[in-house]
């Protein structure tokens, strides 16, 4: 684990008594979901194999879909219409020739496959069981549409966890831009000075949240060696993340032992 940004912080021990005075200096503790909670992208691979017989061709889907994403984010395009016009574009660079209905039926048929084949992580359910025991609020934060991430947190048992799940298309403004932070913040009561952030993607989930007054985890699943901004925590899975928050923000509450 690397800790970019030491502080000096009250020893805090599991002996140690609440102080009843003291709010606790992490309240909140946001998570986005694809990739963080749910390995999405082994998913999508297998759904894009499945369907064209090659699994070449990830790097290519991601690409188009961070630019139509980024036209989401913009406002230049919604949701529904960017699933289908970023199939199009995909299935157009293959120069496979398809009509709107053929571009609808492919896109339905791989929305289908992803959906039979998404999982968790391993680390997931331990971390979210830490977090409720530690009496932190939990939110989902995430750029995906809402439909479809509601339907990914309760097939995966998971939306009993959250207190709030915050989706980009349904605020009207998507990470990192700081409003998306502050909204959930606001919607439970919070101060960003007292939520962390947790997510795969360094410049939309940790930076972004570092950016809007929050503490920003970037969750490096790959161990990428990639340089770290100043101020960005990283961990390697979520398995570390209990650690970094008892290590670095005073006054979490600890889980007794079980
Ligand atoms: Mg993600």
């Amino acid at each position: 684990m690397d800790f970019a940004r030491p502080r000096i912080a009250a020893p805090v021990t599991t002996l140690d008594a609440p102080d009843p005075w003291s709010p606790a200096s992490l309240r909140l503790v946001c998570l986005d979901i694809d990739d963080t909670l749910i390995d999405f992208s082994a998913a999508g691979r297998r759904a894009l194999a499945a369907l064209l017989g090659r699994s070449d061709l990830w790097s290519r889907w991601e690409r188009i879909t961070d630019r139509f994403v980024a036209l989401v984010v913009a406002g230049e395009v919604d949701y529904a219409s960017m699933h289908f016009r970023r199939t199009q574009c995909f299935l157009g660079e293959l120069e496979m020739a398809a009509d709107d209905a053929e571009v609808r039926r492919f896109e339905e048929k791989r929305k289908d496959l992803v959906r039979r084949s998404w999982r968790l992580f391993h680390d997931v359910l331990p971390c979210l069981e830490w977090l409720r025991a530690a009496g932190v609020l939990l939110a989902a934060v995430t750029n995906a549409s809402g439909a479809h991430q509601r339907a990914k947190l309760a097939d995966l048992g998971l939306a009993h966890f959250f207190n709030f799940v915050a989706i980009a298309g349904e605020i009207g403004v998507a990470k990192p831009d700081p409003v998306m932070f502050h909204s959930v913040c606001a919607r439970l009561g919070c101060d960003p000075s007292e939520a962390a952030h947790v997510g795969d993607k360094l410049g939309t989930d940790a930076v972004g949240a570092r950016d809007a007054g929050l503490e920003g985890v970037w969750l490096d699943r790959h161990e990428s060696g990639a340089e770290v901004p100043e101020g960005v925590h990283v961990i390697n899975g979520l398995d570390e993340l209990p650690q970094l928050l008892v290590s670095e923000f005073a006054r979490i509450g600890v889980p007794a032992q079980r």
